[in-house]
């Protein structure tokens, strides 16, 4: 069975005085991060689409390989760079949330609210498939 990692509020001491501002700032300087993040994986996929179709040509010499390798893994940097500003994300929201009193249980209820308001919005298209999350009693039966 996989390990389920749930996103864990930074309430630590260090955040003994941070009011609702430093919060939201908190959450948007994040939010800036995954937006520029963004922007640069996404110029790295034109630049490597770019690459990767001059070394997709039959007269391509080894520097256009060695360029489109390049940018390549500078592509799978950038999308790691992405995906870890969006986690980032999550973490901060979650503290915020955890500021406000939401403690596990009220996070997993909301976040099962917005998942079900989700699954019902756009005649059931915004998931590809239905989203089931089977409790541990029911996986002994
Ligand atoms: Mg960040």
């Amino acid at each position: 069975m996989k390990k389920i990692v749930f996103p864990r509020p930074c309430d630590g001491a260090l955040y003994d005085c941070w009011t609702l501002e430093k919060w939201m700032l908190k959450v948007c300087e994040e939010c800036g991060e995954a937006v520029s993040a963004a922007k640069t994986f996404d110029l790295d996929v034109k630049l490597y689409n770019g690459a990767a179709q001059d070394a997709a040509r039959e007269d391509a010499t080894e520097p256009q390989n060695a360029y489109a390798t390049f940018l390549l893994g500078k592509m799978e940097h950038a999308r790691e760079h992405l995906c870890m500003e969006l986690t980032d994300v999550i973490t901060a929201a979650t503290s915020m949330l955890d500021y406000l009193g939401c403690d596990f249980d009220e996070r997993q209820s909301l976040q099962a609210e917005v998942n079900d308001k989700n699954a019902r919005r756009d005649k059931g298209r915004r998931f590809a498939s239905p989203f089931i999350v089977e409790d541990e009693e029911a996986e002994d039966e």
